[in-house]
Order: structure tokens, then sequence, then C-alpha cells
């Protein structure tokens, strides 16, 4: 990376993280408040109304020191119309995939995925349900609800600041699980997506999704609460919204490993000033 591409990597993620503090109210900063960040108080001592997220105790991680990073994306206009072009790419070859025989049989349309072509954050789901089929968006009904206040009130981001997209493009009939064979036919378009946009951190919702991603066996709640590699990619393990809505006492659950996100990505708790 040249010298010019590094200070503008660092230029994008002073932005953010100054547009995340923003978000957040603070709509000042001292000097010292940036440089010294020894004299920031630990997140366990700041004192917060809400949301729950901010009561719940720091998981440790287990983020490698010799963890491969991937070559920072450069934000520029051609870059930007370049990944919008590969996905659209990408999008159309989805769009007239017939490898997966029942799929196509039951689809309305394919699912391919929404938001920032140049996200540092991925939410990488399961498939599509009923309603993302009929809208042709992942995560629109009442999961793509909580999976909004968990980007909104325990992230403090929006959905066109991250890129949402599923193991599968097709909806399983009846909502069953994705087939062995039918991720194995949709991997290839779910790795190019993500090696087009290259995020930073990739957060897995439910063991589907992780499973698939990490290449593992082990139950989600044992991938919980640390931080995995992905071709030099941070990814963080949660429940999947769908999971949550059944289960609301794992929710708490979900805020920790929102918490070890936000940690990762170097983003304020929304509330906190
Ligand atoms: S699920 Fe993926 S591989 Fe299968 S038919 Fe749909 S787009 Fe093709």
């Amino acid at each position: 990376m040249t010298t010019s591409e590094e200070h503008q990597r660092i230029q994008r993620i002073a932005l953010q993280r100054l547009e995340s503090l923003q978000r957040a109210g603070v709509l000042q900063l001292p000097k010292a408040a940036v440089i010294e960040e020894s004299v920031a108080p630990p997140v366990q001592e700041i004192e917060v109304d809400s949301p729950q997220i901010a009561k719940e105790p720091v998981l440790p991680t287990t983020k490698s020191t010799a963890k491969k990073m991937p070559e920072k994306k450069v934000p520029t206009k051609s870059r930007l119309s370049k990944c919008k072009k590969e996905l659209a790419l990408i999008q159309d070859e989805v769009a007239g995939c017939t490898l997966c025989g029942e799929l196509v049989e039951n689809r309305t349309q394919t699912v391919f995925g929404v938001g920032n072509p140049q996200a540092r954050l991925c939410f990488f789901g399961e498939a599509p349900g009923a309603d993302e089929d009929r809208q042709g968006e992942p995560f629109v009904g009442r999961a793509g609800k909580l999976l909004d206040d968990i980007i909104s009130k325990g992230m403090g981001l929006t959905r066109d600041e991250i890129y949402i997209l599923n193991v599968l493009k097709c909806r399983p009939p009846g909502n069953r699980n994705p087939a062995p064979d039918e991720v194995t036919n949709c991997r290839q378009f779910f790795e190019r997506q993500l090696e087009t946009i290259q995020p930073e951190f990739i957060c897995c919702l439910g063991a589907i999704a992780a499973q698939t991603l990490l290449e593992t066996t082990t139950p989600v709640g044992k991938l919980r609460g640390q931080i995995h590699d992905y071709k030099g990619i941070s990814v963080v393990v949660t429940y999947h919204p769908a999971y949550l809505l059944r289960n609301p006492a794992a929710k708490k659950e979900t805020w920790k490993d929102i918490r070890i996100l936000l940690d990762a990505m170097d983003l304020p708790i929304p509330g906190n000033s």
C-alpha cells in the first residue's frame, strides 16, 4: 500500500469514527480526548441509561495478534463504481442461477444482498424467508426489524452504512434449513460478494451462517465470545434474529456479542458520550 493510500485509509477510519461519535451526540471533542486515549474511562465504568447493551459486561476476546488483515480499500469514486459494477454482475448471475432445482421451483425471486458496497461491516445471515422472497431484500420481516434495532440502537449505525447478505440467495421451502449441496452451490456467490466489498468485519447471524463461513461444525454457542478470522476479516458470531424472536431471553447474549463487535471496530457504545 502506498503512503497516499494509507493516508486515505486513515482518513476514512477517522471520518467513520467522527460520524459515529456525532450520532452518539458528541458534537465537540477536546484535543486530549483524541490524543490521550489513556485518560478515557474504561467501558465498564461509563454510565448509560440505554440501551441494555451498555449494561452488559464485556466478554474476553481471543483476537489473534498474528491475524492477517485484508488490504484496506481506498474510498475513491472509481473504486466504488468498480464495486457496484462487480456486485451487479454477480447479482445478474444469481438471478439466472438454476443450480438448486427445488429452490428454483419455489422461489419468487432471488435475494442477493443490500447495503453499502464499501461497508466496513457485513451482516451474514442464513437464507431468505417468506417476506424476503416476496420483496427481494434480506431481513425485511420481523427478524429484519430486530436486526434494524441491533444495527441502530445497539450499534448507532444505519443500514446504509453496512451490507447484509445471506448464505443462500433463494428461499428454502417452508423455511427449512439449507441443504449441504445448496450451501456448496451458493458458496461461490457470497464469497465473491465478500471479496468485492472487502469488509473489515463480518457478523454471522446464527449457526448456518457461522458454520458455513468458518467451515466448522462447532455449535454457535461455542463460536460466540471471540473473534474469528475469515481470509483476514474479523468475524463475530451471534444468534440469528429469528431465534431471538423465539427466545427473547437470549437477547442479552447478543448484546454481549455486539459489544465485542463495537470494541473491535473501535466504535462508541450508543448513548455514551
Ligand atoms: S440458492 Fe444459490 S446456488 Fe442455489 S439456485 Fe439459488 S442462487 Fe443458485
